[in-house]
């Protein structure tokens, strides 16, 4: 396989981690929204994920409720489109938009693709139909082509059982020749979905807060404990992250602070 794939970042927020973890050190951490693209040797692009919206939100009280508590810091240049194309990528060339899931630092660029595929977890449209605060949905970030769009939809019975370095998961084979799987990475909110790309990279959106903090999720305290789904499969996907880690698999979460462009090779 000799795709290439490639890191944006499209806004960030911060948070104290000692304020998160126990027994971590005060200091306040800025927390990046990534947004990782890959170019299939036959042609076609995959984006992970689309950032966060740039401009005015129409997103009611709970869109203030959500920037309250999770301020965004967004240039108008963190805009996913604008980051494609300064980076020679022209937007309407993306075939397949895979969304972990539906919270505002990942779908706020879904506007710019309207003539793309999204895949996503059923349990993601399911949140999106009847929303909750707690949910951390905000709708209005969607546009309104959204919901007739082309959709591939991934529900308990889409995955099939798979191994990657002796390490079990639910996985999906987006373009048939093994090089994106998309596989089932719950606890974080429902039908939260990661990418495994060409078996080296794990793509693992909100699975955790960072790579280096996949240890964490037994030691989140109350309040980022109470905004995961099911605070248990999160701890348990999160054991599943340090075992694809262990055996060689690049573990990259949707908010590290990665400096390099290029992931693979
Ligand atoms: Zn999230």
């Amino acid at each position: 396989m000799t795709g290439r794939l490639r890191h944006y970042t499209c806004g960030s927020t911060t948070h104290d981690l000692g304020a998160m973890f126990r027994g971590a050190d005060r200091g306040v951490r800025r927390f990046p929204s990534g947004v990782f693209l890959y170019d299939a040797s036959d042609g076609r692009r995959v984006l992970f994920d689309t950032g966060y919206a740039t401009g005015a939100w129409a997103t009611g009280w709970r869109g203030a409720v959500y920037r309250r508590l999770l301020p965004p810091q967004i240039a108008e240049d963190d805009d996913v489109a604008q980051r494609l194309r300064a980076d020679g990528v022209d937007p309407a060339s993306v075939t397949h938009v895979v969304l972990s899931h539906l919270h505002p630092d990942h779908v706020g660029g879904v506007r710019r693709f309207p003539d793309a595929r999204f895949v996503l977890g059923q349990g993601a449209l399911d949140t999106l139909a009847a929303p909750t605060l707690r949910s951390g949905v905000l709708a209005g970030l969607l546009p309104d082509w959204f919901g007739p769009a082309a959709k591939t939809v991934l529900g308990r019975d889409s995955f099939r059982r798979t191994h990657v370095g002796g390490v079990p998961l639910r996985a999906v084979d987006l373009l048939g020749d093994e090089s994106y799987l998309v596989v089932d990475l719950p606890g974080h909110a429902r039908g939260h979905l990661g990418a495994l790309v060409e078996r080296e990279v794990l793509l693992a959106g909100d699975a955790a807060w960072g790579s280096d903090l996949l240890d964490g999720a037994a030691r989140l305290r109350v309040l980022p404990r109470a905004v995961q789904h099911d605070p248990a499969r999160y701890a348990r996907t999160a054991e599943t992250l340090v075992a694809l880690a262990d055996a060689g698999v690049r573990v990259v979460c949707s908010h590290d602070p990665l400096r390099e462009r290029e992931l693979l090779g």
